[in-house]
């Protein structure tokens, strides 16, 4: 499979230098030349067919002969090394929970994946690689522990000090090893900016081997597709095609949905659930692609005004909001009815969304009140609860239990490097790594 960039500017690469880039040099997003199809045989026996065999066949064609067969059927095999269920939250709504991960969120999946497979290039180039990362929260939680003992590389995480939740905190500075934490004194924005800094330093690209973790990055991005197909197999309305809510920031997770039923999974109707930054469900309803400037929310993994892995969707589907309807709705949900949806799902059927969650499940739905009968769907479970837990708790008016995985978590000791924002200090830390 060769990769092309959507800006146009850029030679086509393999995908192991789509991974290794993560952007293309013309800063475009990296396409697949083709959306393979899946054939009907294929699609007969999905339903019955083991994870691991279903997922080294559907992502082998992205992958191509970059990685050996045997060692992809690894990859795919720890990628989806925990439960992902599809379950029922009042009728005729289910959740397909992605957050049994170790980090509790989806990201877990296209972390654990792309991990590997970095991992697999490195050994084979017998160098030693850093990857670089600069996050606001949840990306450098799944990163870290993505890539805890991947032979071969070290992990640099930038955030900013003061400014990510306790969890969050601890799930980037406990694991160590090859995991390195520095915490800058700073916003995330410093964060971006020492990062693109080290990135555009060709001084230091000379001493050592740098990629980056970045969402966009088509190994993080493609086996997402994964777990659609996981509940397509738990669909008990089979062969009734679902309606499917993905709670939506930057779009990769809902693009990989659309790549899979580009291929041939069964999708009734893809809805974008958004909070109340509403570009795109501004430009599905016909009022162009305007951006504003970012809002803050309760579900601010989704606090994107400008979203990147958008342009990949109006490639798939085109570039006008008639295009997109032949299969994609947008919703856009406010905070005040976030909690409200939280607490009446607490209250109706016992089940603890989180906000992230509870914007999927109200748009989800809002669709079926306005399209009834016929239709049943699921929304995506993004974040365990317990991550987001104050709005919640202000929701609810009780506190959440703490799954196991959090308990080990919160007992372990913070390791950080403090840094003033400067260049120089991340720069001469990378240095020490080698
Ligand atoms: C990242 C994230 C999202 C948004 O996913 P995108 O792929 O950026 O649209 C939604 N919910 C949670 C909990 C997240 O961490």
């Amino acid at each position: 499979m060769q990769y092309y960039s959507l800006a146009g500017q850029a030679p086509a690469a393999d995908f192991r230098t789509a991974t290794l880039k993560g952007q293309a040099p013309d800063r475009g997003l990296y396409f697949p030349s083709e959306i393979p199809r899946w054939g009907k045989a294929f699609l007969e026996e999905l339903p019955g067919m083991a994870r691991d065999e279903m997922a080294l066949r559907v992502m082998e064609p992205y992958v191509g002969d970059n990685i050996p067969s045997a060692e992809l059927h690894q990859i795919v095999h720890d990628t989806l090394d925990f439960p992902i269920p599809l379950v029922p939250v009042g009728n005729p709504h289910s959740c397909l929970e992605l957050f049994h991960g170790p980090t509790l969120a989806f990201k877990d999946v296209g972390a654990r994946f792309m991990s590997r497979c970095l991992g697999w290039f490195a050994s084979e180039r017998g160098e030693k690689m850093v990857v670089l990362v600069a996050t606001s929260g949840d990306t450098g939680g799944a990163v870290a522990h993505g890539f805890h003992r991947v032979p071969g590389i070290e992990v640099v995480i930038l955030y900013p000090c003061g400014k990510v939740s306790t969890v969050q905190e601890k799930q980037l500075t406990t694991l160590g090893e090859n995991i390195h934490a520095l915490e800058v004194l700073g916003d995330f924005d410093d964060c971006q900016r020492l990062v693109k800094q080290a990135f555009a330093d060709s001084s230091l690209q000379s001493h050592l081997s740098l990629s980056s973790a970045n969402s966009i990055n088509v190994a993080r991005w493609l086996p997402q597709q994964l777990y659609y197909i996981l509940a397509w197999q738990q669909w008990t309305h089979r062969p009734v095609p679902p309606v499917i809510s993905v709670p939506s920031g930057n779009f990769g997770n809902l693009c990989a949905g659309m790549m899979a039923w580009r291929s041939g999974l069964p999708v009734a109707r893809f809805i974008a659930a958004c909070n109340a930054n509403a570009t795109v469900p501004r430009f599905i309803k016909g009022n162009g692609y305007r951006p504003q400037k970012s809002i803050a929310t309760y579900s601010n993994a989704m606090d994107v005004a400008d979203p990147s892995n958008f342009i990949r969707i109006l490639n798939i589907l085109g570039h006008s909001p008639e295009d997109c309807q032949i299969i994609l709705d947008a919703d856009s949900i406010t905070d005040e009815e976030t909690l409200k949806t939280i607490q009446q799902v607490y209250h109706r059927f016992g089940y603890w969304l989180d906000p992230h969650g509870a914007v999927g499940y109200l748009a989800l739905q809002r669709w079926m009140a306005d399209h009834p009968s016929l239709h049943s769907g699921y929304f995506l479970g993004t974040a365990h609860p317990v991550k987001f837990p104050s709005p919640i708790e202000i929701a609810i008016g009780t506190s959440i239990p703490m799954p196991e995985q959090l308990q080990a978590l919160m007992s372990g000791e913070k390791k950080t490097t403090e840094i003033p924002a400067q260049y120089e200090e991340v720069r001469d830390f990378l240095k020490r790594l080698r």
